[in-house]
């Protein structure tokens, strides 16, 4: 059987990066830059006061000097600043010629036109260079840059009102269970209510990609057939959960195999959620997760979710584990190894993070405050509190 780490090299092997396309206005927050975006001007424009108070000489000799006039933020000097002479400027002015620091208010006293100054001058003091931040031509920001608030702040500095971003991969998902009814009905007998298929749709818009539910499909083929046909057609990913293990009305293997997937593994050694998927057609990548509500949870964030990073054009796509103490003593026992829903907590000593009280795969209220998943090895495990284990914080 697969280990996870040949398992998520396999998945990530056959993901494919998304087409980038142009994207006009406001492109949305965390998409992946594609090409380079460089600036247009040189930045800032001029040399400018990074504070209300006064541009003088730093070469003058003077402790009193002539304020020969005032430049305000958005305003041209039009006088040169002389010997002995002062120029009142305010934060974002451009420094007039031969001016080379600013005296902040505060350290001055005004006295008529003339202004006495209480410090040491030195040599461009509270003076921001022309350029410092970009030059015109200069690449500020990189292709592979994700959008973050500041990436905002720089397209707007540089005149760019459209960018070239990794598009959003599109993501199918399909419940399957003869046993299973949408949430405003009440189940009737031998029934449950359908809680993967919102899980999977957030989990999804978490991970940056875009859900398109296409609601329960029956445990028989050709139910399930038209619903798979459907989510291959305009998906990048799909995803089903349920009926994909060995039991008599497990059609989905053979459904997708039919369908024209390629399957590339079925098991994984992984708890929760060994029996899963995966395979391709073309492009389109499809995971089989199992139905248990925290099977589905962790095959998505260990396996589906990398991948939706990488076509979103991320360059580490994860899963990123780094280790965190714990909060709590533990002690485990699992025969295969095993990913633990978790919770990240700040202490006075830092970050640590605790197992969620779990009593397994259909244990969705386990999950409730779940914000990490923990790393633990197969076989048993005595942990003191404090010792670092694997964490992938979600
Ligand atoms: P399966 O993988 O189809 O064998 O399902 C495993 C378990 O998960 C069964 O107890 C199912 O009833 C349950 N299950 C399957 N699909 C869902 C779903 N969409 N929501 C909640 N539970 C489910
Ligand atoms: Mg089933």
């Amino acid at each position: 059987m697969l280990e996870v780490t040949a398992a998520l090299e396999t998945v990530l092997g056959r993901t494919q990066r998304l087409t980038p396309l142009m994207v006009p206005g406001r492109a949305p927050l965390g998409r992946v830059v594609a090409a380079n975006v460089r600036s247009d001007i040189d930045s800032p424009p001029y040399a400018k006061s990074i504070m209300d108070g006064y541009a003088v000489r730093s070469d003058d000799a003077a402790t009193t000097l002539t304020v020969v006039e005032e430049v305000a933020a958005g305003r041209m000097p039009t006088r040169t600043v002389g010997p002995g002479q002062a120029a009142r400027v305010m934060t974002g002015a451009p420094i007039p010629d031969g001016a080379d620091a600013v005296i902040p208010h505060e350290e001055t006293k005004l006295n008529g036109d003339r202004v006495e100054i209480r410090r040491p001058v030195v040599k461009g003091k509270f003076i921001l260079p022309r350029a410092k931040e970009m030059r015109a031509g200069e690449v500020v920001i990189p292709a592979g840059t994700k959008l973050t608030p500041a990436a905002f702040g720089l397209l707007a500095s540089v005149g760019r009102t459209e960018v070239q971003v990794y598009p959003a991969p599109r993501l199918a998902i399909i419940s399957t269970g003869d046993e299973l009814v949408e949430p405003p009905a009440r189940p009737g007998p031998g029934q449950i209510r359908n809680s993967n298929g919102p899980m999977l749709a957030v989990l999804t818009a978490r991970a940056g990609a875009e859900a398109r539910y296409l609601g329960i499909a029956r445990d028989d083929k050709a139910g399930l057939e038209k619903l798979v046909r459907d989510g291959l057609e305009r998906s990048n990913v799909l995803v089903l959960s349920g009926g994909v293990s060995a039991g008599k009305y497990d059609f989905v293997p053979d459904v997708l195999r039919e369908s024209g997937v390629e399957a590339h593994f079925h098991k994984v050694r992984v708890k929760p959620g060994k029996p899963l998927l995966f395979g391709t057609r073309g492009d389109t990548l499809v995971f089989g997760l199992p139905g248990n509500p925290v099977s589905s949870f962790v095959g998505f964030e260990l396996f589906v979710r990398p991948a939706l990073r990488k076509m979103g054009g991320e360059a580490i796509p994860g899963p990123t584990f780094v280790p965190v103490p714990l909060a709590e003593e533990l002690k485990a026992e699992n025969d295969r190894p095993t990913y633990a829903p978790a919770t990240l907590k700040w202490t006075s000593e830092g970050l640590r993070v605790s197992p969620a009280g779990w009593f397994g795969s259909a244990d969705l209220r386990g999950l409730l405050n779940t914000d990490a998943l923990i790393s633990l090895p197969t076989g048993a495990v005595s942990y003191a509190m404090g010792f670092s284990v694997p964490t992938l914080p979600l």
